[in-house]
């Protein structure tokens, strides 16, 4: 990052809170249950589906977890009342994995049990390399309970994705389940590629490989070589919305997903295709804390969010 990317950051990181309320009011869905559904209702009508996150991570005391226990239990309930076509994505670190791990495996259990009493997926957001292994480890326990409605993230600037990518596949077979991304922390040189375009070329490399092994794969991002690539991808192997994926009976193998308030053309133009895609709609009181972090953690996102103010047409809602 420059110097002038290194100020974006510190004027955004100043700007008052109900600036940074007014910017965030696009990406996130409001601070309750109701702002969410609310949300999700309005952009059914084009074609999306969901995966929710309630807003926190990394929590300082076990007691902490039981907020996110029950703030899940509600969207849960809320998904089934309302009949969103709706998943969740959940942090491990927020249900106490840094804390209290035995605790943390059942907090997780719970509500991937009651989720798949509805058939709804539970999916393991990707936190930093701490928990890399961690995360999969649950994955893998999960799994191994008969609880296969859950799916992992996967990050492509990690060097070790690669091997993790076969390791799930050969143990999970046709319910590998995963969403690909970049990756939003900014790891270092010796786990990770820390370039924009080696990232990408790694990032596509893994597209083909989870659509080899037969995994189902969710693209998760908004940069168009990528999307392109993944396009050019599916076509090769006779993959796309109108052919069944190799998992019998589980649609056509793949999904885009992007954030809410993110490059929302690209994504319409994908569903109209007939692509599925699905938004990540993260809500919750704690907004103001996880944009200030998504700041620290990756200044690109004050450069993302400075370029769609100025210039709006980079990135439609
Ligand atoms: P970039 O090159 O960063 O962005 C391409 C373009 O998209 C930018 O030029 C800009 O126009 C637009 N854009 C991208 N991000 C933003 C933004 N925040 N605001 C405004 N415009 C933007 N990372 C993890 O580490 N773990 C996860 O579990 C995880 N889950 C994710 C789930 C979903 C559905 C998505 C879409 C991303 C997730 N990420 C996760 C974040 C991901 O790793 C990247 O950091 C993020 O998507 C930015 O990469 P990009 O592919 O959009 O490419």
């Amino acid at each position: 990052m420059g110097w002038f990317g290194r100020l974006l950051v510190g004027v955004t990181k100043r700007m008052p809170r109900f600036m940074i309320s007014f910017v965030a009011r696009r990406y996130v869905a409001g601070s309750d249950v109701k702002s969410a559904v609310k949300v999700m209702k309005r952009l059914s009508s084009e074609g999306a589906c969901f995966t929710v996150d309630v807003l926190g991570e990394e929590i300082t005391s076990i007691e902490e977890a039981e907020f996110f226990t029950n703030e899940y239990g509600q969207m849960l309930d809320a998904i089934i009342e309302h009949e969103l076509d709706a998943n969740l994505s959940i942090k491990p670190t927020a249900f106490g994995l840094l804390i209290d791990e035995e605790k943390a495996y059942s907090n997780i259990e719970q509500l991937i049990r009651a989720a798949a009493e509805h058939d709804i997926f539970v999916r393991l957001d990707m936190e930093d390399h701490r928990v890399t292994q961690p995360t999969i480890d649950i994955l893998l326990a999960m799994h191994a309970k008969g609880l296969t409605n859950v799916g992992a993230v996967l990050q492509s600037r990690l060097f070790r994705t690669a091997g993790d990518i076969d390791a799930i596949c050969t143990a999970l077979g046709d319910a590998a389940d995963f969403r690909l991304c970049k990756g939003i922390y900014l790891e270092s040189a010796d786990i990770s590629e820390t370039r924009y375009q080696p990232i990408v070329d790694a990032f596509c490399g893994h597209i083909d490989q989870m659509l080899d092994r037969g995994a189902y794969t969710a693209i998760a991002g908004h940069d168009i070589p990528v999307i392109k690539h993944a396009l050019a991808s599916l076509k090769s192997r006779g993959l796309g919305p109108a052919a069944n994926g190799p998992r019998k009976g589980k649609g056509p193998g793949y999904e885009f997903q992007m954030l809410l308030g993110v490059r929302g053309n690209i994504r319409r133009r994908l569903a109209k295709e007939g692509h599925r895609t699905r938004i990540y709609i993260p809500y919750g009181e704690r907004w103001y804390e996880y944009s200030m972090r998504r700041l620290d953690e990756n200044p690109d996102v004050a450069l993302h969010l400075t370029k769609s103010i100025l210039m709006p047409w980079t990135n439609r809602r």
